[in-house]
């Protein structure tokens, strides 16, 4: 497939479902693979999907170009580790168009990190300008416990990469009971130092990840923040993001704090994404099985995107309210069977 989608089509309406939320943000997985094996995530011996089931990296052009299209604004590409899959520069790079004509305000990443000391650069170049990385804990040994084949000294270079390319970095921590409590004071100077702003994440029960007990990780963001609390003053930011995440700021640093806090609160009322796996299924919510096959209509009709349009508006209208996940009575409720990386975190 060569045409290349570019700009939104005459007279394509906004993409807005059920309950009024107008959709501007698609978060796309580009690969369900991963060089970490993070416990929360996966199980050590994970099963990945044969590559003909993954869309192309033309596909992932056309499918991204289509939302534009229809008027999503903000595109968070993510895994699977993002910068794992080969020739992925060539699909930023392709996105540029959309930065370039006004179509796209933001197009940004969450990784791992650990190749970012290669690709910063290109990033850079591509016009990204944020980025997320996930960082646990500042212990090598802990980090190798935590992501089992990640090291920690590639991924700080990576940070430090991506800093000296230009790219503002925002640190998430998956808060993990016992884990890494001990490091919430020293994560938080060590954000601050390099100005990095930090968004902490609950637990979230998605796939089997072998012998890990969910409630054994839970450490509710609660707990975490008046902790926080202790030592900084916290002023709330009105600042929403549409999606799951509240912020204060810490006068004493300056720096943003985010928690993103599924379990203890509900943010779907403000709900403005969607997620879009590698093999082409939209998911309307995080939270819920419900999903499409845009995959189908697309390769149906190369060059022709008016019946993947159609199946987008098809599944907005099916977005539910929100989601179910509860832990409240002491068992995981609401559970996934798919991993975070299928569907992007
Ligand atoms: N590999 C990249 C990374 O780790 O940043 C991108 C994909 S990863 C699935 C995206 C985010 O989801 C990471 O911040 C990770 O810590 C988080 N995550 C993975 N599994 C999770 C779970 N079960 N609950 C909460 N967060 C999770
Ligand atoms: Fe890989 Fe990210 Fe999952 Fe860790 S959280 S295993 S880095 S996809």
């Amino acid at each position: 497939m060569d045409q290349k989608v570019s700009a939104p089509r005459a007279g394509s309406a906004p993409l807005i479902d059920p309950f009024q939320r107008a959709i501007s943000y698609l978060r796309v997985s580009v690969t369900d693979r991963c060089d970490f094996r993070c416990v929360y995530c996966m199980s050590e011996n994970m099963t990945f999907l044969p590559k003909a089931q993954l869309l192309t990296l033309e596909e992932l052009d056309t499918m991204c170009s289509t939302f534009i299209g229809m008027g999503v604004e903000k595109l968070r590409i993510t895994g699977g580790e993002p910068l794992v899959r080969k020739g992925i520069m060539t699909f930023f790079d392709a996105m540029t168009r959309h930065l370039d004509s006004g179509a796209l305000r933001e197009l940004t990443l969450t990784t791992n990190g650990s190749q970012l000391e290669k690709f910063a650069p290109d990033l850079a170049a591509a016009g990204v300008r944020r980025i997320n990385v996930s960082l646990d804990t500042l212990d090598d040994t802990k980090f190798a416990q935590i992501t089992r084949w990640g090291r920690l000294p590639q991924v700080i270079r990576g940070i430090d990469a991506a800093q000296k390319a230009g790219l503002r970095v925002k640190i998430n921590v998956v808060a993990l009971k016992g884990f890494n409590e001990d490091e919430l004071f020293s994560l938080t100077q060590w954000c601050a130092t390099r100005d990095m702003d930090l968004t902490f994440i609950e637990v979230m029960p998605m796939g089997d990840i072998g012998n890990e007990d969910r409630l054994d990780q839970y450490w509710p963001l609660r707990d975490l923040r008046a902790r926080l609390a202790e030592r900084f003053t916290l002023t709330d930011l009105a600042e929403r993001s549409g999606g799951p995440a509240r912020y204060v700021r810490l006068e004493e640093t300056g720096q943003k704090i985010g928690f993103i806090t599924p379990l203890t609160h509900n943010f779907c009322e403000s709900c403005n994404r969607v997620r879009l796996t590698c093999t082409g299924e939209l998911y309307m919510c995080l939270g819920q099985e419900d999903m499409a096959d845009l995959r189908a209509p697309l390769r149906a009709n190369p060059g022709d995107t008016a019946a993947l349009e159609e199946a987008i508006r098809a599944a907005i209208r099916l977005k539910p309210k929100g989601h179910d996940f509860d832990y409240s009575r002491q068992v995981v409720d609401g559970k996934m069977s798919r991993h975070m990386s299928h569907t992007g975190g």
